[in-house]
């Protein structure tokens, strides 16, 4: 059996389709275009591709984006005068801080100082909360995308036993929720766990969000299970001087065994944006008193 690819650029290219749509009628209806704001602080070069693609997807949706870029050695009382002005600024729906921040600057803090009701990376506690207690809030973009996909390829999870392997705040715990409340039963691993690979081997869903080059293989896998591989990780490639990226699945072993897999790259990276897009639009309504459309 050889799984079928999950193909997570045209998912997220539809997606981002439909924001456009409905970005166009919001901005009808509000008299004004959704916004949203990211900003920079620092140089780091995969921050810089991030952002830039952030801002060109937010452009072709029809939503008006803003760019702050800070130098690397901006004080913390500037930066969060920054986040201060824009939760104010009602152009701006939504606010997204590219992490990782220069060390001397504290992320957490400055998350905190992101208005909730402006936090579209949905990484502020009042955000992590809500999602905990199931009220109406932001959910980080990554583990959202992937719900979407796994809805996409299997429809009802209720029953499903799905291995979430990780438990950042960013990925693994609200993927965890995500799945829970889709009534999946849901184990969480990490790397305490005892004998990963026979947890794994029970689960008819898998999300990988590790960090570890190819870690989990297709021995691992249960013959038709779903595998979601959030990992982005460059390794060397055949070619001396250059690199290539994998997921934290053996995509070659594992595609053999599982019923559906997410290729890397073109499997869950494309979606954050699209759901970045997603939240702020949504944002977007919410601040301005419209009910979100109920099919974003
Ligand atoms: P973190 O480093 O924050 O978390 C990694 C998790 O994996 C931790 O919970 C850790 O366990 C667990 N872990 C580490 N080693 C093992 C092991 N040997 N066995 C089992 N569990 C292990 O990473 P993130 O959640 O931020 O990201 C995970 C991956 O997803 C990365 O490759 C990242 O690049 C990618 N990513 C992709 C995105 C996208 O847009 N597609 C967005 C965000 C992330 P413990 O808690 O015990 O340390």
């Amino acid at each position: 059996m050889v799984a079928e690819r999950i193909d997570g650029k045209a998912f997220a290219a539809a997606l981002r389709a439909k924001v456009g749509e409905h970005a166009a009628r919001y901005a009808e209806a509000a008299g004004r275009p959704a916004g949203l704001a990211v900003v920079l602080v620092g140089e780091d070069p995969a921050s810089q591709v991030y952002v830039r693609s952030k801002h060109k997807a937010t452009v072709e949706a029809g939503m008006a984006s803003f760019e702050h870029r800070l130098p690397a050695d901006t004080e913390a009382a500037t930066l969060l005068a920054l986040v201060d002005q824009l939760n104010t600024d009602p152009a701006v729906d939504g606010i997204l801080v590219q992490l990782p921040l220069p060390a001397h600057l504290d992320e957490q803090a400055v998350i905190a100082a992101i208005s909730p009701d402006k936090d579209v990376d949905g990484f502020h506690v009042i955000n992590a909360g809500r999602l905990s207690v199931g009220q109406p809030g932001f959910v980080p973009c990554t583990p959202l995308g992937c719900l979407m996909l796994l809805k996409d390829r299997l429809g009802d999870l209720s029953g499903l036993e799905a291995v979430v392997i990780g438990r950042s705040n960013i990925v693994g715990k609200p993927m965890a929720q995500l799945l829970t409340d889709a009534n999946a039963t849901v184990t969480i691993a990490h790397s305490r766990t005892r004998d990963l690979p026979a947890v794994v081997r029970r689960a008819d869903i898998v999300v990988a969000a590790v960090g570890r080059p190819e870690m989990v293989k297709g021995d691992w896998i249960k013959p038709g299970a779903c595998v979601i591989d959030v990992g982005i990780n460059r390794v060397p490639a055949a070619e001396e001087g250059k690199t290539r990226l994998v997921g934290d699945v053996d995509f070659a072993s594992a595609v053999e065994v599982a019923g559906s897999i997410t290729p890397v790259p073109g499997g869950v990276g494309p979606m954050t944006i699209a759901v970045l897009l997603r939240n702020a639009l949504v944002a977007a309504h919410r601040n301005a008193g419209l009910e979100a459309p109920a099919d974003l």
